[in-house]
């Protein structure tokens, strides 16, 4: 973070206009249905995590400007919550189109910006477009119920009413999915929204808001503004925001939904992980071993979801040469060269953060069987990368064991019995996603019934769900009960209203005063 002027005044950003990657709403603020330039003196470097280029520059929005972006939601408000469902859903149909043309386009700027493979950053859109497509069902997500007779000529009945100017504010690892997770859905339901992207990788979220303007999102419906702590504690405390979605870390996850809370409004915080995978020794061994090498390294190990433990059950424990084999395979590349398996890291200091857990591990007596510090890659010297890093002999007192690395670092444990293995899962505080590898049904019911984790994946390594169900999270991974799309967002960005009716005939008889409940 650093200060400079020659941001300001609109159109005068020379690096958001040189730089190849960048959208032509750079990193500008969405304020009011117009892309603006900040007038913040403070800005951030976006780097590119392969070549270290400077590919942007990020503002840290002032209080103004934000106070600007959800005075004009909360204006917009006003007639979207009564613009037609079939409005509202044909903006979401036309995005949707949008999205997937633009799809390859938009996948580069992430892989310049974020570092992962371009299959992979494909992949992140991919799955927030999924997002878009299921919002184009509001017809049917948002219907009410209905009960006729519920006394004599009466009925009663519930409206699914938009709540007002939401917030989402979101993290690095997927800036195509998980800001799809937020806006579409909110303003489907007839809210508006205020987006505070990551303010590491915003490129590629705003080629996607600019493709919503595009696809007919009216003005002040959808507002983004940049920034860190100081913006999202605005929208945090500020009394025209009714509802927050927050995705990022447990510490910072917890403070959003304290101080959102205190201010009255609703807030879902997904937040950090510690995954296990369970292999039992009847699995599948090549299938199980190739689903965790993808899970714990794909996208250098920063998904919510990668496989950061695996717990190696009875005879499975002999699988590890194997496993370490199959991760010294993979190929460390920039995220646009072709065969990548795994790319850079966000950023230095992650780097150095995640390098910095590896040595605790070996002080701490943990075994290095594969080793990512100090990969070089050809033509990319400069580049953030680690490589794949596995250990054994891991304790779970340790570091690499107690703190979520989002690195490319698997840890493996070991365990007598399923019993013992589910134990030890519901024993860390984190509850995000977890895998088991098996071929009994007997097995698998036990576990997916006993395992308190959101996300449970019966031979599926990253058991993320299809937008038509919702994503979960228990424990120190989610605060808030309802999680993001599905249905259970739907509930999230609406406020129940019930309705209990009676209309009289003409010539219906008064039956006096009663100033009793009814029996
Ligand atoms: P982060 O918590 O550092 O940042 C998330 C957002 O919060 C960003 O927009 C950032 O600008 C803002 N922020 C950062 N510091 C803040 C502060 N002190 N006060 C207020 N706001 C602040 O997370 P990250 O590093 O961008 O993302 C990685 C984390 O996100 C990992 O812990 C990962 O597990 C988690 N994650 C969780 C899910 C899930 O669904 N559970 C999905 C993706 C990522």
């Amino acid at each position: 973070l650093r200060r400079r002027t020659c941001c300001r005044g609109a159109g005068a950003c020379r690096f958001s206009r040189a730089s190849r990657w960048s959208a032509s709403a750079g990193s500008s603020l969405l304020i009011d249905g117009a892309f603006v330039e900040s007038q913040s003196a403070e800005w951030g470097d976006i780097v590119n995590p392969a070549t270290q280029e400077t590919i942007g520059h990020v503002p840290y929005a002032t209080l103004d400007e934000v106070d600007a972006a959800i005075a004009s939601a909360q204006r917009a408000f006003q007639t979207w919550k009564t613009t037609p469902i079939g409005a509202r859903l044909r903006i979401m149909l036309k995005f949707q189109d949008l999205v997937r043309r633009n799809l390859e386009r938009i996948a580069h700027t992430l892989t310049a910006e974020q570092g992962k493979t371009l299959p992979d950053a494909q992949g992140d859109i991919f799955r927030g477009l999924e997002v878009v497509e299921h919002a184009c069902s509001i017809g049917t997500l948002q219907q009410g119920e209905f009960a006729e007779n519920v006394a004599g000529g009466v009925d009663t009945y519930t409206l699914r009413q938009p709540i007002g100017v939401c917030a989402g504010i979101t993290p690095f690892n997927f800036p195509g999915m998980i800001p799809l997770w937020m806006f579409p859905m909110a303003i489907v339901c007839g809210n508006t929204f205020v987006l505070k992207p990551s303010e590491q990788d915003p490129l590629s979220t705003m080629q996607l808001v600019e493709l919503a303007i595009e696809a007919g999102v009216p003005k002040g419906v959808l507002n983004v503004v940049h920034g860190g702590k100081t913006v999202v504690d605005r929208l945090c405390t500020h009394p025209d925001i009714k509802a927050i979605s927050f995705v990022g870390s447990t510490r910072v996850g917890t403070h959003v939904y304290n101080l959102g809370s205190q201010h009255g409004k609703r807030v879902q915080s997904m937040m950090g992980a510690k995954n296990h995978a369970v292999v039992l020794p009847d699995a599948h061994r090549e299938q199980s071993i190739n689903a965790l090498v993808g899970a714990g390294f794909g996208a250098a190990g920063q998904r919510c979801m990668a496989t950061s433990v695996v717990v190696l059950v009875g005879q499975a424990r002999d699988w590890l040469p194997e496993l370490v084999e199959k991760a010294k395979a993979l190929k460390i590349n920039a995220g646009h060269e072709p065969g990548t398996d795994v790319g850079p890291v966000v950023s230095k200091a992650a780097q150095a953060r995640i390098t910095a857990l590896i040595d605790a591990g070996v002080k701490a007596g943990a075994k290095l069987e594969l080793d990512g510090r100090n990969v070089k890659v050809p033509g990319y010297e400069h580049g953030n990368f680690v490589g794949p890093t596995i250990f054994s002999g891991v304790t779970t007192d340790m570091s690499i064991y107690t703190e979520e690395i989002f690195g490319p670092v698997v840890v493996v444990l070991e365990a007598d019995t399923l019993d013992e293995a589910i134990a030890l899962v519901n024993r860390n505080p984190m509850g995000n996603g977890v895998g088991l590898f098996t071929q009994s049904g007997a097995a698998a019911r036990k576990f997916q019934s006993e395992i308190d984790i959101g996300q449970v994946g019966i031979n599926i390594p990253i058991p993320v769900p299809v937008p038509y169900f919702s994503f979960t999270g228990s424990r120190g991974s989610k605060l808030g009960d309802l999680g993001p799309y599905g249905k259970q967002v739907v509930q999230f960005y609406t406020q129940t209203k019930t309705v209990t009716a009676r209309w009289f005939d003409d010539d219906a008889t008064a039956g006096g005063v009663n100033t009793t409940i009814a029996l």
